[in-house]
């Protein structure tokens, strides 16, 4: 089939965050791409601790107007919320910001629309001013806390304590984690590691505390232990993972038990004929790995495929183990933790010379106007 024929058939891609951007620069010159998104910004789930610790530095990569995005100039977006999918009638309804409903005709869907997670996503309509305005207050909780407490020894928890504590050495930081060990899931060497590091830094880490209360606002409060213990901080950070798909616009029928969408190895979604997901709404793996291990080049080629009439031939092979960057460039550079435990790092002119504007703008994301900052 050729271009102007697969040009003729419309993507519409629910969620332009970190997935549904890559997808949709790579959709655009084969098809009539439509992103819907309640954020007209990228803002990356990456690096919450950095977020945190150093807004303007991260704002500069993570936080990217989607009209910046070369590759997105012939992508139609729009800033709106997915509220209902027809099957039937290959058909969105979407809201916007006035409350106005629209109907918007598919001939492949692509699920994109992630989940949230602690205080920092969420599936609200926001304006570029809101996300700033929140991102601004974020980080000031943080600044003027003296003490802070940060419930959840995942990658997420540990970038927040070491981040914070590296930025304001003068704060006192306490880690609170479940296990032995933080980062269940890696390997244990990379555990390991980041024991060494946060202790080494400062970071005061409570091992076997289990948290019992939970607000998603980075906020002062006290916290409760499954043992009887409290402990009161000017702020605290919830990293417990408690993830929420983003799929109350999906027929029931196509969410697994926890209500990710059901995902096979091809990216299609079980039970559909014109549907793919990718990234953490996506149920592919235990880990829902797919937003990581370059899973968008294979959902493109397969679209590709249907589009053509022919069968998707390219799979999905999740690691065993989770990989790659925890906390984010340092000082010192930063550190890739590999599948095996081995660690890899580059240093921070290879970072910020070449890896962020050159494989990660230029490369992966076809080129952006205007970086921030
Ligand atoms: C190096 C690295 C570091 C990482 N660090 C972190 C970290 O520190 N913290 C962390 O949490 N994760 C981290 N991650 C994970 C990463 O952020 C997520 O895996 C990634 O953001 C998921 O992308 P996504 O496209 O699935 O979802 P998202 O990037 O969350 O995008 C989903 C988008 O869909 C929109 N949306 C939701 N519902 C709707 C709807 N109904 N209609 C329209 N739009 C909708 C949302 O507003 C959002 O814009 C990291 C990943 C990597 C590779």
């Amino acid at each position: 089939m050729s271009r102007r024929q697969t040009k003729a058939q419309t993507v519409v891609i629910i969620g332009m965050g970190d997935t549904g951007v890559l997808v949709a620069a790579r959709l655009s010159r084969h098809f009539n791409v439509i992103g819907i998104s309640t954020k007209p910004n990228l803002v990356s789930g990456q690096e919450v601790g950095k977020r945190l610790a150093d807004l303007s530095w991260w704002n500069r990569y993570y936080n990217t107007p989607l009209r910046r995005f070369k590759a997105l100039v012939g992508v139609e977006i729009r800033h709106a919320k997915a509220e209902r999918v027809d099957l039937v009638n290959k058909r969105v309804a979407v809201v916007d910001k006035s409350n106005s409903e629209t109907l918007i005709d598919f001939d492949f869907l692509v699920i994109a629309s992630g989940t949230s997670n602690g205080f920092w996503r969420d599936d609200n309509l926001r304006s570029e001013a809101q996300i700033d305005g929140r991102l601004k207050r974020d980080a000031a909780a943080i600044r003027d806390a003296n003490t802070l407490a940060i419930i959840g020894g995942g990658p997420c928890g540990v970038s927040c304590a070491l981040n914070i504590r590296r930025a304001y050495p003068e704060k006192i930081v306490s880690l609170y984690i479940s296990a032995d060990l933080p980062l269940r899931g890696y390997h244990e060497e990379a555990r390991k590691y980041y024991q060494r590091e946060l202790t080494a830094t400062g970071v005061k880490i409570f091992s076997g505390h289990r948290a019992v209360t939970e607000d998603p606002k980075p906020n002062k409060g006290t916290i409760l232990f499954e043992s009887g213990q409290s402990y009161v901080a000017d702020t605290v950070i919830w990293c417990v993972g408690n993830r929420k798909p983003h799929t109350k616009f999906l027929p029931n029928g196509l969410l697994d038990d926890e209500g990710f969408v059901k995902t096979k190895n091809t990216l299609e979604v079980v039970g559909s004929d014109c549907l793919f997901a990718i990234g953490d709404v996506a149920s592919t793996d235990p880990a829902r790995s797919s937003a990581r291990n370059w899973a968008y080049g294979i959902l493109v080629h397969n679209i590709k495929r249907k589009a053509a009439g022919k069968p998707p031939n390219k799979y999905y092979n999740p690691p065993a183990n989770r990989w790659g960057s925890i906390v984010g460039p340092q000082d010192d550079g930063l550190t890739l933790h590999q599948d095996s435990g081995k660690t890899t790092r580059l240093s921070r002119w290879v970072v910020d010379k070449l890896l962020l504007p050159t494989v990660v703008q230029r490369v992966i994301y076809r080129g952006v106007d205007r970086l921030r900052g």
